[in-house]
């Protein structure tokens, strides 16, 4: 098995991942990886299983997985809580900031893992110059915040950690088209630092421009695998997920 990419950098392997929820059965046999420094989108229509694959990886949901591997590290015997030592930073569907604290509090809470030294500093002033507008706003209450604003905090918050291995989940919802735009831009600067990116969208076209391949996931299983630019011309992807 392959742990790091052509790069160096750690890959992400997952085969075979299933979850149920009682009778539900979200996720079935799924098996796909991160190479070191790519970015891999699954889209998929609500309810096709994307934030269970998610949460399955991060641990947060009981799952069976015949390998979860992280370069050399099995991530099937490590707790959600002690993912963020393993580089793997976690931005959830809905932001979850927390709304009462400043948003400098948010974000020295993304690196609790963390010694605050010169380091940590110095990750705080590449996060607000990832997103200046944290920077203004760093006393204000996380909750005060607009909706695109607070997704990139909780995205600020995961860098905090310095993750290798980002897993976004719908970062794009509820945004408007310029804030999504901006989110891709964000995207697209994270991967050219060498972030890997594993990103769940409904929002095929965002998707498509920040990853370089994707699965489709209908009903818990992979329906296509491809690169993206392969994908976005696909007939039936053009169709169901572009709506074109
Ligand atoms: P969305 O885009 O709406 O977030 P999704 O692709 O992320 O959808 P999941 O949220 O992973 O899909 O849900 C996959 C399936 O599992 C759905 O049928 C959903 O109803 C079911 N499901 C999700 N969470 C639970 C739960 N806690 N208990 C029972 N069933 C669940």
């Amino acid at each position: 098995m392959t742990t790091t990419s052509a790069t160096g950098l750690a890959t992400l392997t997952v085969e075979g991942l299933t979850v149920h929820y009682g009778g539900v059965c979200a996720v079935r046999d799924l098996s796909f990886s991160v190479p070191g420094g790519e970015a891999i989108g699954v889209i998929g229509a609500n309810g096709a299983g994307k934030t269970s694959t998610l949460k399955a990886v991060m641990g947060l949901v009981p799952r069976t997985v015949g390998a979860l591997r992280f370069g050399d590290v099995d991530l099937s015997v490590v707790s959600a809580r002690t993912m963020v030592r393993h580089g793997i930073g976690y931005v959830p569907e809905g932001r979850h900031v927390f709304a009462g604290l400043p948003v400098e509090k948010n974000l020295l809470l993304g690196a609790y893992a963390r010694k605050w030294n010169a380091a940590t500093r110095q990750t705080l002033t590449e996060v607000y110059d990832l997103f200046p507008v944290l920077g203004e706003m760093r006393g204000r209450l996380a909750g005060a915040l607009s909706g695109g604003q607070q997704q990139m905090l909780a995205i600020g918050r995961a860098l905090m950690s310095r993750p290798r291995l980002l897993l976004l989940d719908e970062p794009s919802m509820g945004l408007s088209p310029k804030l999504v735009e901006d989110i891709l831009a964000v995207l697209l600067r994270l991967r050219t630092e060498g972030l890997s990116l594993l990103l769940v969208e409904q929002n095929a076209k965002l998707t498509f421009e920040a990853t370089s391949s994707c699965l489709v996931v209908e009903n818990g299983e992979v329906a296509m695998t491809g690169t993206s630019a392969q994908l976005r011309h696909d007939p039936r992807v053009r169709q169901i997920y572009l709506g074109l």
